[in-house]
């Protein structure tokens, strides 16, 4: 908590509902802020830019402070919490929004506090491309930036959004936001020509399928881990950006090694995201969990 923050993650802080076939919880936790803070921590000592109102419970606000994570860019505003309610189909693939209460995330204007302003490593995560550029203009000392957004953006901004993707090292985004951000249904052409656009590395998250990187060296896949239970992918590109980031930030370096190890432990923590509802798994997770699906991902991969 006391040491200097490495990586800085802005991004929505909701209270949402969400129904699957089996549960309905009820204002939990979540928001990309979250999962993705949440994810990091484990790795790097990371500080949250988010915005909540005044009717958000004290408890979650202890459920960060157990992360460890750096509050000094929380912001309390006059009013109601960003809620955000969804219900998925059997499957767990399939999502629909029901609805979306912008409240005091409506007039959000994040602001990096001065110590986060000098850490090397950023994400923006899920926020419109505007407040995601006006974040970007604060950070002083970054190294390296990646971004991610959502089909939202990409069909209501997308002017800022190119200027967000021009200006970042790293975009990450699920494979329909890809294609619909592209035009391209194959996604090697759409990852081509988004790195044409201007970042050196591009994710393009798969859901249950993993995900792939992409940069001008080539592509890097990574399998999700095969789960028997899964009971709320809620926030699990988040979880992976978030951890992707933190160990990015932990290995200290940006290079293809660095990279690709960030990627699985990204892959890691989200798997672990998903076995629960909001941050439940990640609030009990301990690194050595982490490293043993690390080492059971090597396993799952390896050819000789
Ligand atoms: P994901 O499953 O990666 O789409 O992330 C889900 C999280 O995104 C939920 O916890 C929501 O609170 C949050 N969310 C939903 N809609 C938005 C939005 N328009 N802007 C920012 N965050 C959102």
């Amino acid at each position: 908590m006391n040491q200097p923050v490495q990586l800085a993650v802005v991004g929505s802080i909701g209270l949402d509902t969400i129904e699957t076939q089996n549960a309905r919880k009820v204002d939990i936790l979540g928001g990309s802020v979250s999962y993705a803070c949440a994810a990091a921590s484990f790795f790097t000592p990371t500080g949250m830019v988010g915005v909540v109102g005044t009717d958000f419970p004290e408890s979650h606000v202890d459920v960060y402070r157990g992360f460890g994570i750096d509050l000094r860019g929380l912001q309390t505003a006059e009013g109601k919490t960003f809620r955000w309610s969804g219900v998925y189909e059997k499957d767990m693939n399939n999502r629909r929004t029901l609805s979306t209460d912008l409240n005091v995330f409506g007039s959000f204007m994040p602001v990096l506090p001065e110590e986060y302003a000098q850490a090397p490593f950023l994400f923006l995560a899920n926020i419109s491309p505007e407040l995601q550029l006006h974040v970007l203009a604060q950070a002083k000392s970054v190294k390296f930036v990646a971004a991610d957004t959502m089909d939202l953006w990409i069909n209501i901004a997308p002017h800022p959004l190119m200027e967000v993707i021009s200006a970042v090292d790293m975009l990450t985004l699920n494979e329909s936001e890809a294609r619909l951000i592209t035009g391209e249904g194959n996604l090697v052409k759409a990852a081509k020509k988004i790195l044409e656009w201007g970042p050196e590395f591009v994710a393009i998250k798969k859901g249950e399928h993993g995900a792939m990187l992409f940069s001008k060296s080539g592509v890097f896949v990574v399998p999700a881990y095969p789960l028997e239970l899964v009971h709320d992918p809620t926030g699990a590109g988040d979880t992976f950006a978030g951890g992707f980031m933190g160990a990015l930030s932990e290995a200290g370096e940006v290079n293809d090694a660095a990279i690709r190890k960030a990627m699985v432990y990204g892959s890691v923590v989200a798997s672990f995201g998903v076995e629960e509802f909001s941050l439940g798994r990640l609030q009990i997770l301990s690194r050595s969990e982490i490293e043993y699906r690390f080492d059971d991902f090597r396993r799952l991969t390896h050819l000789g």
